[in-house]
């Protein structure tokens, strides 16, 4: 297929979605590793407590590991708590451990909390600027929650990718989700816009799914990668192996469709100023 080209700087793009079991963690790890092993260089935050994203990619992530905790909540450069993916040359991982379930009721009290992860990035030598091993994707894997968690992604980023279920309550909260976007937009982050919506988990069998899946492409456009995600056990089971569906089956449905999604998300570019 086409190369996956290098984007001008580095693009953030936040994972979100109020809604848990969506496949965002699943979206993000797999995204991740699908441009990585087209030769692009992406960190992943796993920004969620429950540290599925450092599972599936396998770093150490228990109690007492640096990571998105302490940049978080210690102010701990970001460089300090990246790991390398065990396979995969040119993706980072920082983990997330159960610490940061606290970190949602630590943040209030401090300084620009809706604004640290912002500040972690913009002072990461390898975000943005013009050396050849700029990172060229950072990607944000958020909790099922519009906390200060989630908030602290959407402030950081420009770019926003919905995982949304083909499923029938798809819809339900979407609107929550949009409204908090609106909000950040308005009064932290100018810049941020919702590039990408991916469909997961389809079923191309039920007109159920295809339903859901006109309706989502209807409303938001061409907001929507044309890639939808098919529901395969095999991208499933893909996580307790430490591996993406890629290296786990590579001739699959789902690891086939993961990487027609990257190659989708890398050839239209970031999104032009004012879009969304
Ligand atoms: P979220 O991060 O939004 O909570 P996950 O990515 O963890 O969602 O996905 C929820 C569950 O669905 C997980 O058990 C995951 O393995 C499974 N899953 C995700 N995508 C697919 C898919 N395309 N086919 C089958 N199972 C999937
Ligand atoms: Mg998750």
């Amino acid at each position: 297929g086409d190369p996956m080209p290098r984007p001008a700087s580095t693009r953030v793009m936040v994972v979100a979605n109020q809604k848990g079991g969506v496949g965002k963690t699943t979206t993000t790890v797999n995204l991740g590793a699908a441009l990585a092993q087209h030769g692009l260089r992406v960190l992943l935050i796993d920004l969620d407590p429950q540290g599925n994203a450092s599972t599936a990619m396998s770093v150490e992530h228990h109690r007492g590991v640096a990571s998105s905790y302490d940049v978080l909540v210690e102010e701990v450069p970001l460089v300090d708590v990246v790991q390398p993916h065990h396979e995969i040359p040119g993706l980072y991982v920082v983990p997330a451990t159960i610490d940061l379930a606290g970190a949602e009721i630590e943040l209030v009290s401090l300084p620009a909390r809706e604004q640290r992860l912002r500040q972690a990035l913009a002072a990461h030598p390898l975000v943005d600027g013009d050396g050849e091993d700029r990172f060229d994707y950072v990607l944000v894997d958020c909790p099922p929650s519009l906390g200060l968690l989630t908030l602290n992604a959407l402030v950081a980023g420009a770019e926003m990718l919905i995982p949304i279920q083909a499923e029938y309550y798809a819809l339900e909260g979407l609107g929550q989700l949009l409204e908090t976007v609106e909000m950040v937009r308005t009064h932290l982050n100018p810049r941020l816009t919702v590039s990408t919506i991916l469909l997961t988990m389809f079923d191309a069998r039920t007109n159920l799914a295809a339903g859901v899946a006109s309706e989502v492409r209807e409303h938001f456009g061409d907001q929507v990668l044309r890639t939808a995600i098919p529901r395969s056990v095999r991208v499933s089971e893909a996580p307790s192996y430490g591996q993406s569906v890629m290296a786990y089956d590579p001739g699959s449905p789902g690891a086939l469709s993961y990487l027609e999604a990257a190659r989708e998300v890398a050839l239209r570019g970031a999104p032009t100023g004012g879009a969304r």
